[in-house]
């Protein structure tokens, strides 16, 4: 079977979880610590914060700004639930915008459009861009909206470990970046996530409330807000700082994988392929079918030549949860772009642990199932 994507393990990833294991330390200690300098010196920001999933992380950051009852979020129509949900677990309102069919990302003019249409109750105080499949949103234009109305950002950068805007990493560009390192991820820990800040002050409080709300008093432990236990473990950072250290020569190998895919699927009708963003980091490489195409059926024939896909993201306005709560935005967002990309998206295998002549074979038989029709 050539799989969507497979973590990359090795002897060294196994090494160091059993030194871990033999060492006692399994719980929040020196490795989790060490693991959260290599990755704020990675992506050059003063400090990063662990914590046990990137859905942990977006609800740490957005608890430690202080989003909650009566504040509105903007949050793009095209993700992974998780950034959604994290919104509604804080009990705050997610405001849908639409995405780009080329960037799969939001953009600044449909943020600029839902805040200018927004009339409340409820008031908008954060964006959360995500940076959907390692494509980087363009923070500039972001950030100057989000100056403009006195917004905080959190930047949804769950698929962007490795993602570049304007020579400056994806996640140090607002107030907290959220990494996952899940399996699917760009690297892994098994469960796991990180946040990336630069304000030391809003750092403490993160880390306060991922530990249940603790401060230590001296020798004494207080507790100062009904927190979290939302720590990552020591042998998952010794698995994650191995596979850190191999990041950027997987990267070289993911981009190039992205250009044998678009070599092979560039002019075939009925496929249309992603920008080709600067600073991209492929986590996947999703590419957009013909409404005409059946995509099941697609998804289906490729599993019998056993090569495994799968839709890329979903549509939020598109899910019963949110459909049941928001009507009214639900309604107005019937048929969006990110409905299309939700309805007609296809992932590919993707991964560095892939050969090139795998590659290749997904190419053709994709272009051959749909030229059958
Ligand atoms: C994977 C993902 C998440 C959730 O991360 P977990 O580690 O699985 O909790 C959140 N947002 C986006 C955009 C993702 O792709």
């Amino acid at each position: 079977m050539i799989r969507l994507s497979s973590p990359d393990l090795g002897s060294e990833e196994y090494d160091a979880v059993v030194r871990v294991l033999k060492s006692g330390q399994l719980v929040h200690g020196e490795e989790c610590e060490l693991f959260e300098q290599e990755l704020a010196k990675y992506l050059n920001c003063k400090e990063v914060i662990v914590a046990s999933s990137g859905t942990a992380a977006l609800h740490l950051a957005l608890v430690s700004l202080g989003i909650g009852p009566g504040d509105a979020v903007l949050v793009p129509d095209f993700t992974f639930p998780a950034t959604v949900n994290a919104v509604e677990l804080v009990g705050a309102r997610p405001i849908f915008v639409d995405v780009d069919l080329k960037t799969f990302n939001l953009t600044a003019e449909n943020v600029r459009k839902e805040i200018e249409a927004w009339n409340g109750p409820e008031r908008i105080r954060a964006i959360m861009p995500v940076h959907e499949f390692g494509c980087p949103v363009d923070m500039t234009k972001i950030l100057k909206i989000a100056s403009e109305y006195e917004l905080k950002v959190i930047e949804d950068a769950a698929c962007a470990l490795g993602a570049v805007h304007n020579e400056k990493k994806i996640g140090t560009f607002g107030h907290a970046g959220c990494f996952s390192f899940h399996p699917r991820k760009a690297i892994t820990t098994g469960e796991g996530g990180a946040i990336a800040v630069n304000d030391e002050q809003l750092a403490r409080e993160i880390r306060t409330w991922r530990n249940h709300g603790i401060q230590k008093n001296g020798n004494e432990n207080d507790f100062v807000v009904p927190g979290f236990n939302y720590r990552l473990t020591n042998f998952q950072a010794a698995l994650g700082r191995t596979q850190l250290k191999k990041f950027d020569d997987w990267l070289k190998v993911r981009k190039n994988f992205e250009k044998i895919y678009r070599e092979f699927l560039s002019n075939i009708e009925d496929i249309s392929l992603p920008s080709e963003v600067e600073g991209h980091a492929w986590q996947t490489f999703m590419v957009v079918l013909e409404e005409r195409t059946k995509r099941t059926n697609l998804i289906e024939s490729l599993k019998e030549q056993s090569i495994e896909t799968n839709l890329g993201a979903y549509a939020i306005h598109c899910l019963s949860y949110y459909r049941t709560k928001y009507p009214e935005m639900c309604q107005r967002h019937k048929g969006n772009c990110a409905e299309v990309l939700f309805r007609n998206g296809l992932a590919l295998p993707f991964s560095q642990t892939l050969k090139k002549s795998e590659i290749v074979n997904v190419c053709n038989s994709l272009v051959q199932l749909l030229e059958r029709g």
